[in-house]
């Protein structure tokens, strides 16, 4: 059974930190709202066609772990808010 991989959306700003990717996964935005900035201490894993069930495709930063898990089709954008 494929696990969902929850993205959180980038404010602008955020974007050239993650090297321009538009959203990063649930794991590098725990680490970063702790330390406030992105770290590559997950992991850092560029997916510039990370795919939802619906079709939509994502350009995604993931950790180690998600990389590893990832599926098409499998991920979800969450409704935390956007990491400013
Ligand atoms: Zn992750």
């Amino acid at each position: 059974m494929a696990q969902t991989i929850w993205i959180h959306k980038l404010a602008d700003a955020k974007k050239t930190e993650a090297d321009g990717m538009d959203y990063i996964c649930e794991h590098l935005f725990q680490a970063s709202t702790q330390t406030g900035k992105l770290t590559k201490t997950e992991g850092w894993n560029p997916f510039q066609n990370a795919s939802a069930k619906d079709g939509t495709t994502y350009q995604a930063l993931f950790c180690d772990s998600c990389a590893k898990n990832y599926n098409d089709g499998h991920v979800r954008m969450a409704k935390e808010p956007v990491l400013a």
